[in-house]
């Protein structure tokens, strides 16, 4: 087999892997580039494989850097099926039309306000065009066997979000396991990663590969920051992926709330999607491990704010309250309008809950930036930054390397990607004193024969 790395390689963003074998093109994971500028404009070059000649497609899971390309992809000629998991493909109708809209605000926006080089602005793609991509997916279960031409593709859970998977290929001659991105082994809301088994060569993320997440209790860092915001009279906003992170946040609160850890305050969740998602959540209860009280609880941890106006209303609000609201790395969406009207407030806190890519405003911020550029202009931020990073969706390069310890024996080649340089070369090494492999960090476009 052959592959080609076309995303993700030396960066996290823009996951996209071209596996060529059994007669086959696919291409695994399918996503948009996020953060640098550099990156960025990457979305917007001519496909880097020839859309029309890709017999499938292959989703690890529904986040935008892993499926966020598809519209395009499609727009630009694609037509096979699009495999992933049912709850994939739930989160992806809800993903997608979402990205299309914010790449037409961006657009729109852009245009009225003269601050694009482009005169007009276009899209990346349109509504239309993700409901083109989403007509195309075909849904398997776990450990259900596709064969595209001569291979046969299996997905396991990988513990991360609700549907995500590691992807197996095998042909008559050896296999390949992607393990997409991988969770903890004690999250709230998803069992743990299938521990992996006879794998030939791997490509493993290394989004924390550099780090080990703090070993206090998340939830009592939580209960700490909305006690304290709170007490001085402050707003705590949390810029959350709408999947995922923000269901567990809500939960952790509802709990938080009923043990008296933290004071009534109101609770907002403004993002329609992370309100769909809540409901896609309702739907698989196979795929996590909360139980119809817990769903019940995250349910009314809340309020809903689904309307612009409404939450243009929630800017005006002078009392304690937390927010959450999307974008999760505050590359756009209603956070940062939030951000807006409270950023400048040093009574206020942001609270930055998942992993900020090199690039973004809330990489920006954690690093302690004074201003940020939102919508052509500046906003000075003296709001708190507090980051927990325990609530993360992804292993730490610990618990990364614990859980490949199963696979035995060592795979002939392994490909380190997912993560920004640092971490990616950090976690080559911890595989190496670890667990005795040798492993490679691939440059964006390098190929790779796997045998
Ligand atoms: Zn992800």
């Amino acid at each position: 087999m052959r592959l080609t790395f076309l995303g993700a390689a030396g960066t996290v963003t823009g996951s996209k892997y071209l596996l060529e074998g059994g007669g086959s093109r696919i291409l695994i994971d399918c996503g948009l580039f996020q953060g640098l500028k550099e990156l960025r404009l990457r979305n917007w070059e001519a496909p880097p494989v020839d859309p029309r000649t890709l017999d499938a497609v292959v989703l690890t899971h529904a986040h935008l850097d892993h499926s966020g390309y598809l519209p395009r992809l499609v727009r630009e000629g694609f037509k096979g099926p699009v495999w992933c998991t049912p709850g994939t493909r739930d989160l992806a109708h809800i993903l997608l039309p979402d990205s299309a809209h914010l790449q037409d605000e961006d657009a729109r926006f852009a245009n009225k306000r003269g601050f694009s080089k482009h005169r007009p602005a276009l899209p990346l793609y349109t509504p239309a065009d993700a409901e083109a991509a989403l007509a195309l997916f075909q849904t398997v279960a776990y450990d259900e066997v596709i064969e595209i031409g001569g291979l046969r593709i299996r997905m396991t859970p990988s513990g991360h979000m609700l549907g995500s998977a590691c992807v197996r290929v095998e042909d008559e001659h050896t296999n390949i396991v992607f393990t997409g991105d991988v969770g903890r082994p004690d999250d709230l809301l998803f069992a743990p990663p299938r521990p992996l088994h006879d794998v030939r060569n791997l490509v493993v993320e290394s989004t924390y590969g550099d780090r080990r997440h703090s070993p206090s209790d998340p939830s009592a860092e939580l209960a700490d920051v909305v006690r304290r915001v709170v007490g001085r009279g402050g707003v705590v906003m949390i810029p959350a992926f709408a999947v995922g992170r923000s269901q567990q946040i809500l939960l952790q609160l509802a709990r938080l709330r009923a043990a008296g850890e933290i004071p009534d305050v109101p609770v907002f969740l403004n993002s329609p999607m992370a309100i769909d998602a809540m409901q896609v959540f309702l739907e698989h209860p196979a795929e996590h491990r909360l139980t119809p009280a817990d769903c019940e609880a995250m349910r009314h941890a809340a309020a809903w704010v689904r309307t612009p106006e409404e939450s243009k209303k929630l800017n005006l609000r002078q009392d304690p309250m937390i927010l959450l609201a999307g974008s999760g790395m505050m590359t756009g969406g209603r956070i940062l309008h939030h951000l807006k009207a409270f950023g400048p407030d040093p009574r206020n806190a942001l609270l930055l809950v998942g992993y900020q890519a090199a690039g973004t405003r809330g990489q920006a911020l954690d690093n302690g930036a004074e201003e940020v550029k939102i919508h052509g202009e500046y906003v000075p931020i003296r709001a708190e930054r507090v980051r927990i990073d325990g609530l993360s969706g992804h292993a730490d390069y610990a618990e990364l390397c614990q859980w490949l310890r199963s696979v035995e024996p060592a795979p002939r080649r392994v490909f380190v990607t997912h993560g920004d340089p640092a971490a990616s070369d950090a976690f080559r090494r911890h595989l190496r004193d670890r667990l005795g492999w040798e492993a490679t960090i691939p440059r964006h476009g390098e190929h790779a024969d796997v045998s």
